[in-house]
């Protein structure tokens, strides 16, 4: 079974302080491991938590604000340095591209391996990438630039065989494949349910990023039932009118998007400098809803062992 977990990078907003750094995360799936924004310092912090960053093969921008994306240009600057030579593909808001080509421009930064900048402006949900058995998604959040969301999705996992039935049939190598694919077998003009020899499908496995947004019904759909979802927790509900202000969320708001998209597991961040202890935001949010985590950076969270405990 492929892993997919969530490594969270930095877990703080715009200022580092209590110990909290701007957002960065690393989602791994299988092989392929995927960071979303990389806000300063991002490559050091990869480094203390033994994560190679030539092993990033996609990087995801939420959004252009400094505390999500001024880590790029060290991190970009350094594969070449390191002599990297994998592509890497980078997926962010419309502006992207024009931001980094200046910098690469000006600060005379030589890129010598395949860099592609892809530029996406969502109107709703559309599938931007996909590798082996992982779709990817964004759709647009509410902030005060534009803002991208990110789904990353399992697409289809082979039926596990209950090994003895199958064997004690001895059944052809495409009996074996249509049972894997959840089919029915047709055997001397009897059908034999699929369900008797197989395990059925594995749970699929999906995550869901939100960060920076207010909170807004137009998201639900497209987080809908998802494995886990992060969702920013800037501020406590008694800064309700500054969260507004300011396009943020509240604790109690990303605990009202976790009920109302019905997932398993809410995970929150990019908590405001004000706080030290964030324990009162938790409180917040589990009044809405149960199963909520605190980000904790260093920490890897994985999916498939939340689905167990449930
Ligand atoms: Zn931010
Ligand atoms: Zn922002």
């Amino acid at each position: 079974m492929a892993e997919f977990a969530v490594t969270v990078i930095g877990s703080g907003s715009a200022l580092p302080m209590n110990g909290r750094h701007p957002s960065a995360q690393v989602v791994q799936y299988d092989d392929l491991f995927c960071l979303i924004d990389c806000g300063e310092g991002t490559q050091t912090r990869l480094r203390e938590y033994g994560i190679k960053p030539f092993k990033i093969t996609i990087i995801l921008i939420s959004h252009l604000h400094g505390d999500h994306v001024f880590g790029l240009p060290g991190l970009l600057s350094s594969f070449s340095h390191l002599q990297r030579k994998e592509a890497l593909t980078v997926f962010g808001p419309v502006g992207i591209k024009g931001l980094l080509d200046e910098i690469i421009r000006y600060t005379e930064m030589k890129i010598n391996y395949p860099l592609h900048i892809v530029e996406t402006n969502p109107t709703s949900l559309s599938k931007i990438w996909t590798k082996g058995n992982l779709d990817v998604f964004t759709f647009p959040l509410q902030h005060r630039i534009s803002c991208n969301g990110y789904l990353l999705k399992e697409r289809s996992s082979l039926y596990k065989l209950k090994k003895e039935v199958v064997e004690s049939m001895r059944l052809t190598p495409d009996q074996i494949h249509q049972l894997q694919h959840g089919m029915d077998l047709e055997i001397n003009g009897t059908t034999m349910p699929n369900h008797l020899m197989t395990y059925g499908e594995e749970l699929l496995l999906s995550y869901a990023y939100c960060s920076d947004t207010q909170y807004s019904k137009m998201i639900i759909p497209w987080i809908k039932n998802v494995t886990m979802l992060y969702h920013e927790t800037t501020f406590g509900n008694d800064l309700i009118d500054t969260a507004e202000l300011t396009g943020h969320s509240t604790a109690g708001d990303a605990g009202l998007m976790a009920a109302e998209a019905d997932v398993m597991c809410l995970l929150t961040g990019h908590y405001s400098s004000r706080y030290k202890d964030v324990g009162d935001l938790i409180s917040e949010a589990r009044e809405h809803f149960p199963h909520v985590l605190e980000s904790i950076e260093g920490k890897k969270y994985s999916l498939r062992m939340l689905t167990q405990q449930h």
